[in-house]
């Protein structure tokens, strides 16, 4: 059987290796060395936005409800 295809690939989690700015808002949140982060990967340009840990949270969060949807949907 064929593997099943992976839809979230474009989403990673990273630690900076040095600080990041977070994409979300620039100005105030700032990623420093060691922190975790959200890393989204756009296939198309081939570049990468990165997102504190509050930021990155809440774009899982609505990912989790979009997803959720999704399954809803599919098993109407
Ligand atoms: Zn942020």
């Amino acid at each position: 059987m064929a593997k099943i295809k992976q839809v979230l690939n474009s989403v990673t989690v990273e630690e900076a290796k040095r600080k990041r700015i977070c994409h979300r808002n620039r100005k105030k949140h700032a990623i420093s060395g060691g922190e975790r982060c959200l890393v989204v990967r756009d296939p198309a340009s081939g570049g990468k936005r990165n997102y504190c840990v509050e930021c990155g949270n809440e774009i899982l969060d609505v990912a989790a409800d979009d997803l959720h949807m999704l399954r809803t949907d599919l098993n109407a």
